[in-house]
């Protein structure tokens, strides 16, 4: 295994942000993986798992640990009479196993095309859109234990799935680094069309084919700024910056007090912790907070097309992305009393530079314990 020394970031990230990784290395096998744990731990060098860079702010000082890079690939499939279970790679493209997905008519993923990055960062904040999330396809997730340096395979009941949550990215936060997932999708099944521009599209006998959906749902993203296309200023982003809050029906009266209108609501998911909760969208919370769509703050700026992405508008740095970030959260805070977590995970910050109050938890990431 190759470790290279002082290597850019920004290029592997879609913010296109970021300084250097004191080391970096990258694994296109298992044995690469095991080995770069040892090599961190060896030498008591934190040790930072990258993919496809889609869901990270890297501070502009960089990483003073190893980056390792994930790049293992290979897809098989195992047929079942209505199912087939595919073992996917942690280094595979995620758009790129949907589309093969749609194209072999296996149900279950088709909504979340056109999400940047790779296979095994979905698990890691159980990735969703447009009505569905891996945790609903994922069958099981194969990972190598840093600390006893084993392979295990986590059953989805297992995975501790919740929105935009997993073991991997809450209580078991950078103790496993993901080589393989196993999704297991239904054969000839019908597309989920829960999402309500979906159903406009697509009317209940329309007959709608998972390709269709697939290619829909990628439109829909492009028109949102939210699928990654050469040129467009917009996607230089992380996505959505800003969790949707979870609420209780108190919450959503002082909100509503606050607002002088009542705001827009959906179900928080079935976990028992969502019991009567709902969700607010965080976009709206912002908005009325007033911070608009195209909002700029020297380089880094708000989607002209979507409230919740923050932009690179060109040369932005790290610092200047989290000061607006800050202001977005400290002005939701003001106005109805919500903290607003963020979604991508930042790492080389310092504890305390984020979201001023300690709200937001900075990653200075330290992932490899010393024996
Ligand atoms: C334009 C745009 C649109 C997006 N739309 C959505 C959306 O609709 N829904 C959604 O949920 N997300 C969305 N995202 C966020 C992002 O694409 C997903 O979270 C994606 O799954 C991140 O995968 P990645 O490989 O890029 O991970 P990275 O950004 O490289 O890493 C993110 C985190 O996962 C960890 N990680 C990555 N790979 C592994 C691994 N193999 N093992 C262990 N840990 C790992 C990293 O250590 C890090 O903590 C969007 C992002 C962009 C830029």
């Amino acid at each position: 295994m190759l470790v290279e020394e002082n290597k850019p970031l920004a290029p592997f990230t879609t913010f296109g942000i970021g300084g250097p990784a004191r080391w970096f290395a990258q694994a296109t096998s298992e044995d690469d993986v095991a080995e770069a744990v040892a090599w961190a731990r060896g030498r008591s060098v934190p040790l930072f798992v990258l993919g496809g860079g889609s869901n990270l702010l890297i501070a502009d000082a960089g990483f003073a640990g190893l980056v390792l890079h994930i790049a293992l690939r290979g897809i098989s499939v195992a047929q079942q009479p209505d199912a087939a279970i595919y073992s996917v790679a942690a280094g595979e493209n995620w758009d790129s196993f949907v589309q093969r997905t749609v194209d072999d008519n296996c149900a279950g993923v088709e909504c979340l095309a056109g999400i940047p990055g790779t296979v095994g960062g979905t698990p890691v904040q159980n990735v969703g859109a447009y009505g569905q999330e891996v945790a609903s396809a994922i069958h099981c997730v194969r990972a190598f234990d840093t600390v006893t340096e084993r392979f295990v395979e986590f059953a989805a009941a297992d995975c501790g799935f919740d929105y935009r949550r997993s073991r991997f990215n809450t209580t078991d936060r950078g103790l496993y680094i993901v080589t393989r997932v196993d999704y297991r999708l239904t054969l000839g099944g019908a597309p989920t069309l829960r999402y309500v521009d979906l159903q406009r599209a697509f009317p209940a006998d329309s007959g709608a084919t998972l390709a269709e959906v697939a290619e829909a749902v990628r439109r829909i993203r492009q028109t949102k700024g939210m699928l990654l296309v050469e040129g467009d200023a917009d996607c230089h982003s992380a996505g959505s910056f800003f969790k949707n809050p979870v609420v209780t029906e108190e919450q959503v009266k002082h909100i509503a007090l606050a607002a002088a209108k009542e705001p827009p609501r959906f179900p928080a998911g079935s976990g028992p912790a969502n019991a009567g909760r709902v969700k607010v969208p965080a976009a709206w919370l912002i908005d009325q907070a007033g911070f608009a769509k195209g909002f700029t703050n020297g380089r880094a700026g708000i989607s002209t097309r979507h409230t919740l992405a923050l932009t690179n508008r060109g040369e932005a740095t790290a610092a200047e992305v989290l000061a607006l970030a800050n202001d977005i959260a400290n002005a939701v805070e003001a106005r109805f009393g919500l903290c607003l977590e963020h979604e991508p995970v930042l790492l080389g910050f310092k504890s305390g530079s984020v979201s001023p109050g300690g709200r937001a938890v900075a990653e200075d990431e330290q992932k490899i314990a010393p024996r």
